[in-house]
């Protein structure tokens, strides 16, 4: 009999992680972390007979508390050599923002590259005695993966966060998943219906175009890992980098570095090297008021103008109506960018600044949709029983009742919960 307990992402997004128990042996599929203050991760779980843990992808909802787990164990990590590399760099940063309120050290984050076995997707890994995982691609962000575990003759698949359409970025998740008898589900956009991709798209370019050519900046705050890159990748299939400036400040240079070395998780490297090679680095406060004057585009973390290199920009930008301020993903309420778009006025630092720059939202989901959910699911042969997780409680009920409509079981496990099959 296995076990099968919910670490966390039990209606609500952040800390996924889950724990598989066969006989001896155990594993583990993400740890991840919630921020808040101060930092929470799953609770812990015995080490002692651990196989190894996988990471779906490089985001810290699932992967933040990774080296906790390494620090206590010899086991070893998988994932695919793109989400190896990302991660380390998000952990890595994420030590530095906190200065020392983290359980792990910079020491533990090493043993993510010594105990780390990559894997490419498709490829079926024994693990131990009693496991066996095969990783497919999940279409969210490079490097992105739905984990397969086989174990005690079971199937049991972890979607981890997925996207079955391709963007300028990725390629779709995995079509035609083979037969499981469990589904470990996400459900973040189960109540959400996203518009076209292409019309976003064109939209997006629209308002850069008009808002270069009457003489303004573009500022587009965008997380660094995915989408700034999709971003370049969008400015670049329309040949925008021909015509204006393409600033790229922050992480996201790093992440571009990472990528470049990893082409197979891009959907074209062909067009995401030239977006690169075209795009420019902000290196340096000489970069930074240059790409100000620049009458161009300036894309910088963080996504939902919570910090980094964004403030310096907002706050050079948001007063002349020529401008454009573009955020490109979901904004949590009570973020400074869901401020912007609610009243144009918002609080950075400790000032309150009335914006007069035009401020838009083009939404560029990296997450299925209530269709897209539904249609990977139903098609995953097998008669799988559901388990959704990952979504806030009204998504996981929403996600639930479509499934219990198409005839599907389907559970809202609690966190610490424990089936066994
Ligand atoms: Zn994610």
């Amino acid at each position: 009999m296995t076990n099968l307990t919910f670490l966390g992402s039990c209606r609500e997004i952040g800390r996924s992680g889950f724990f598989l128990q066969e006989k001896d042996e155990s594993f583990l599929v993400d740890f991840g972390v919630k921020f808040q203050n101060p930092p929470a991760f799953p609770p812990s779980v015995p080490l002692d007979e651990l196989q190894g843990i996988a990471v779906t992808h490089a985001h810290l909802d699932h992967s933040g508390g990774v080296p906790i787990i390494l620090s206590g164990t010899d086991a070893s990590l998988f994932c695919t050599p793109a989400t190896q590399d990302l991660m380390i760099l998000l952990l890595r940063d994420m030590l530095k923002i906190a200065r020392g309120r983290l359980p792990f050290t910079s020491k533990d984050i090493a043993r993510v590259r010594r105990q780390c076995v990559t894997s490419a997707y498709e490829e079926t890994l024994p693990i131990g005695h009693h496991f066996e995982m095969t990783l497919f691609n999940a279409g969210h962000i490079p490097g992105s993966a739905i984990v397969s575990v086989r174990c005690n003759g079971k199937r049991i698949l972890f979607t981890g966060d997925f996207n079955a359409l391709e963007s300028r970025l990725n390629h779709g998740a995995r079509k035609n998943l083979p037969k499981h008898d469990i589904v470990v589900t996400e459900s973040t956009y189960a109540r959400r219906r996203n518009p076209d991709r292409q019309k976003i798209e064109q939209e997006l370019v629209d308002t850069v175009i008009e808002t270069l050519e009457r003489g303004g900046t573009v500022l587009i705050p965008a997380f660094a890992v995915g989408r700034s890159q999709e971003i370049m990748c969008i400015l670049e299939s329309y040949d925008i980098p021909r015509k204006y400036p393409i600033y790229v400040d922050g992480m996201a240079r790093k992440v571009n570095d990472i990528l470049v070395k990893h082409p197979e998780y891009i959907g074209s490297p062909q067009a995401f090297g030239r977006a690169v090679s075209r795009s420019i680095i902000v290196q340096d406060s000489q970069d930074r008021r240059e790409a100000i004057e620049s009458g161009g585009i300036i894309i910088s973390p963080a996504g939902m103008l919570k910090g980094g290199a964004s403030h310096f920009y907002f706050k050079k930008l948001h007063d002349d109506p020529k401008n454009a301020i573009i955020l490109v993903s979901y904004q949590i309420p009570g973020t400074p960018g869901a401020e912007l778009v609610a009243s144009k006025q918002v609080d950075v630092g400790n000032r309150t600044y009335k914006v007069t720059a035009d401020v838009r939202m083009h939404h560029l989901s990296s997450h299925s949709d209530s269709v897209g959910l539904i249609s990977m699911l139903e098609n995953i042969p097998g008669d799988p029983e559901f388990y959704i997780v990952h979504g806030e409680s009204e998504s996981c009920d929403a996600l639930a009742e479509q499934l219990e409509g198409l005839g599907k079981t389907a559970h809202i496990p609690e966190v610490g919960e424990k089936v066994s099959f």
